[in-house]
């Protein structure tokens, strides 16, 4: 009981007096009273110690004490202690009695009070069990021995139960903690099948020792697997699902050396899955104990990232590499090179004349054509090789692991010959041809840069052969420069020197034949080359500036030569002549001409300006002064069509005359049906824009007949004459008959020749 509370004690005794005497002998009345006592009972001044305080009940026969004893127990206020006679006639006797409060109550100290001729402790414990509840107290009492039961007992009754309250606490509180313990036990387990990853766990000897379900379905392990425990076995299992399972294996090896470490790998199963393996130590009380891991499904994430690598990577249109993806692979070439000691090159291909197709057809038909001719080169080189696509019709094709100059050649002319079988596009046959850089590691160069450049500056030299053709690479090609400074001054001498002339070619009317205008072109007679055509030394003109001032002579020439025929009472003719782009940009070219018209006193409408359609469309400004020199009565016409890489489109915008079709295409005539179809589709063109059109490098009267067939206007070619001299156009003009003869007797010569 606590310090409020009484300890309860029960008198069960036959004999009231006793009742009376116990409570005589455990009531105490005051403080002094109860000083006393304790001094008595535990000796000392007895001045601290507090005596506890005792409520007594008492029952005259064991059945009401039991009674009195439950009820007690029932509404919550126990006895401590009980005080049993041993014989209560006619009822229970004490043992009896304590049988039955114990049945109710367990707790409850009970002291037997017995004479000498009662029960021995033997027998007590025999009829009552062993227990230490219990005491016995011989008749007649001793007040202090009462005393000191009483207390002593209501003690041990309160400790006992003070220390049964602490351990049902503790109960509780181990339950309770228990009870928490398996909820975040359960938690963890179900938190573990329902993640959507598959969890793998291995203790350091290599066994299983869990996983969830999700590792079964994921991984499609077979059951004896798992079942066996055996790391060895997972991993065996593993290996035969693998792509690259030795780097699997490799890395967990690695991974049980080093125990604490962390690990995220991507692994690619055969079946196309990919997972993240996320590989952490098993930890328990700071000691690695084993390995988590934990696969994820990437599969979608894999493949949409490689879909965007390849569209970063690769062309588009072709599914080619692109840019990016080529240099990754001249970079790899470099190192494969340097370690193998052997050669790569780089082949810059372009197709010749891919504008036109695509501007004349469609640009359907033009991308038509570079897939196809990109699945073409691609069946034409080896695997190991990277063919790449830059844009437009720009492809470069890397070779590697080249032993000699030779193999370069085998394959370039390899590659070339793609093309030389028709494509069949939009319903036509097409016949087109490329033309080829090349450039090789180490010889020229040891950037990708220089490479690159080096290739593509030979693929111009090509282009320059007229296409179908492949060029290496040669320092001179650069180095040539250095000749321009040579040729410079050989240049300025000329003109001072009056070692230019002009030749005029025939450009007659198809129908009848007639004479209608004539072509001037430069001639330069070397003092020590001898007679140089204007490909030996325009370049240079252009590249030093001197193109302008020999462009004035020609102009002046030109017109005043047509003008003295006009004088020496011949036929009114055009002269047409070859203006360059720089020319238009140095001063004002306009000005210029109508100043060499007045002085030459050439009308207007006898001087033709030819510009090639780059030329026209490089500028604004010029298809400005192009305006104005129209505005003059000037004739204006685009020179080689069909070379450059202008858009039709534009051509109704700028003032023109006349169109001349470049002699490649006629030169196609009966071999290559594109070429038909393009000369075709030019004529239509130009007579619906109201252009002329003018045929140049007519060699064959089945170029002759073709274009007739098709209604081309005027001709220029060897077939008719090639260019004369002032005095033959002269003739020509006088005599009608004087190229039909000039080219008959061309022909004996030839043939008596042969
Ligand atoms: P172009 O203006 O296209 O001139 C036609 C070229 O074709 C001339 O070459 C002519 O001789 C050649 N030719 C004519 N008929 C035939 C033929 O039936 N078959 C073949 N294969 N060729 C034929 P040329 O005189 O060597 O001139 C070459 C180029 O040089 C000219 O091409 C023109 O672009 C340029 N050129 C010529 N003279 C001048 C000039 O005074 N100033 C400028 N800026 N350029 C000029
Ligand atoms: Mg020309
Ligand atoms: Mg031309």
């Amino acid at each position: 009981m606590n310090d409020q509370n009484p300890f309860k004690i029960i008198i069960i005794d036959d004999n009231p007096s006793i009742h009376h005497d116990f409570v005589k002998i455990l009531k105490t009345k005051s403080p002094n009273e109860i000083d006393n006592l304790s001094a008595e009972l535990f000796g000392g001044e007895g001045t601290t110690t507090q005596f506890p305080e005792f409520e007594i009940d008492a029952a005259s026969q064991g059945k009401e004490g039991v009674l009195r004893i439950k009820t007690a127990l029932e509404t919550g206020k126990p006895y401590a202690l009980a005080f049993v006679d041993i014989r209560m006639p006619p009822g229970w006797d004490g043992i009896e009695t304590i049988k039955h409060i114990w049945e109710i109550n367990k707790d409850i100290q009970i002291v037997i009070c017995t004479a000498y001729s009662d029960y021995s402790w033997e027998d007590t414990v025999k009829h009552l069990g062993k227990t230490d509840n219990l005491l016995i107290l011989k008749k007649p009492f001793d007040n202090v021995s009462v005393r000191q039961l009483a207390c002593a007992l209501t003690k041990k009754w309160e400790l006992t139960r003070e220390t049964k309250d602490y351990t049902t606490q503790l109960q509780q509180e181990v339950s309770d903690r228990t009870m928490s313990l398996q909820k975040s036990l359960s938690l963890l387990k179900s938190t573990f099948e329902s993640s959507s990853d598959a969890i793998i766990v291995i203790n350091k000897d290599g066994t299983i020792t869990d996983y969830n379900v999700k590792l079964i379905e994921m991984l499609q392990i077979p059951k004896s697997t798992i079942e066996s425990k055996s790391e060895e076995s997972f991993f065996d299992y593993l290996q035969t699902q693998l792509k690259s399972p030795d780097e699997f294996l490799r890395r967990m090896s690695e991974l049980r050396e080093n125990r604490t470490e962390v690990d995220i790998s991507v692994i690619h199963f055969k079946n196309g899955k990919v997972f993240e393996c996320y590989s952490q130590p098993h930890q328990l009380n700071n000691e690695v104990v084993g390995r988590i891991m934990d696969f994820r499904d990437i599969t979608k994430r894999a493949t949409l990232e490689k879909k965007l690598h390849h569209q970063a990577t690769h062309d588009p249109l072709t599914g080619l590499a692109n840019r990016v993806k080529l240099l990754e692979e001249i970079k790899d070439a470099f190192s494969l090179s340097n370690k193998h000691d052997s050669l790569f090159a780089l082949l810059f291909l372009d197709f010749d004349r891919f504008k036109l197709i695509n501007d004349s057809l469609s640009h359907q038909a033009g991308d038509t054509l570079l897939k196809e001719a990109a699945t073409r080169l691609q069946a034409s080189i080896r695997k190991d090789d990277v063919l790449a696509r830059l844009g437009g019709d720009e492809f470069v094709i890397l070779l590697k692991n080249i032993s000699s100059k030779k193999e370069i050649e085998d394959k370039a002319s390899k590659i070339l010959s793609v093309f030389h079988q028709p494509f069949h596009i939009a319903d036509r046959k097409l016949t087109i041809t490329a033309s080829i850089g090349i450039s090789t590691y180490p010889t020229d160069g040891d950037s990708i840069d220089i490479l690159l450049r080096n290739a593509d500056t030979a693929m111009y030299r090509a282009k320059a052969k007229k296409g179908d053709h492949y060029i290496f690479y040669t320092p001179t090609m650069n180095s040539e420069s250095l000749a321009t400074l040579d040729q410079d001054m050989e240049l300025r001498s000329a003109l001072a020197n009056n070692e230019f002339f002009l030749v005029y070619q025939p450009q007659l009317d198809l129908g009848s034949e007639k004479l209608i205008a004539v072509e001037a072109l430069i001639r330069w007679r070397h003092p020590k080359k001898g007679i140089l055509s204007p490909i030996d030394f325009i370049p240079t003109a252009e590249e030093t500036g001197l193109i302008v001032p020999i462009g004035d002579w020609v102009l002046k020439t030109a017109c005043a030569q047509n003008k003295a025929w006009q004088e020496a009472g011949l036929p009114p003719i055009r002269v047409a002549v070859n203006v360059t782009a720089q020319q238009f940009l140095v001063n004002n070219l306009t000005q210029k001409i109508s100043t060499v018209l007045k002085e030459t006193k050439l009308d207007p409408q006898y001087l033709e300006i030819e510009l090639t359609e780059n030329v026209i469309l490089s500028n604004r400004e010029i298809i400005l002064a192009v305006t104005e020199l129209k505005k003059l009565g000037i004739f204006i016409a685009i020179d080689d069509f069909g070379t450059g890489y202008s858009s039709l489109s534009y051509l109704h915008r700028i003032p023109l005359d006349r169109l001349k079709i470049d002699s490649s295409f006629i030169q196609h005539i009966q071999s290559a049906n594109d070429d038909e179809v393009i000369i075709r589709a030019i004529i239509s063109m130009a007579k619906s824009l109201n252009l002329e059109v003018l045929a140049e490098g007519v060699e064959s009267l089945d170029q002759v007949n073709f274009l007739k067939k098709y209604d081309c206007a005027d001709v220029q070619g060897y077939y008719f004459s090639a260019p004369l001299s002032g005095d033959d156009i002269k003739k020509s003009l006088e005599n009608p008959d004087f190229l039909k003869k000039l080219k008959d007797s061309l022909k004996k010569h030839a043939h008596e020749g042969s």
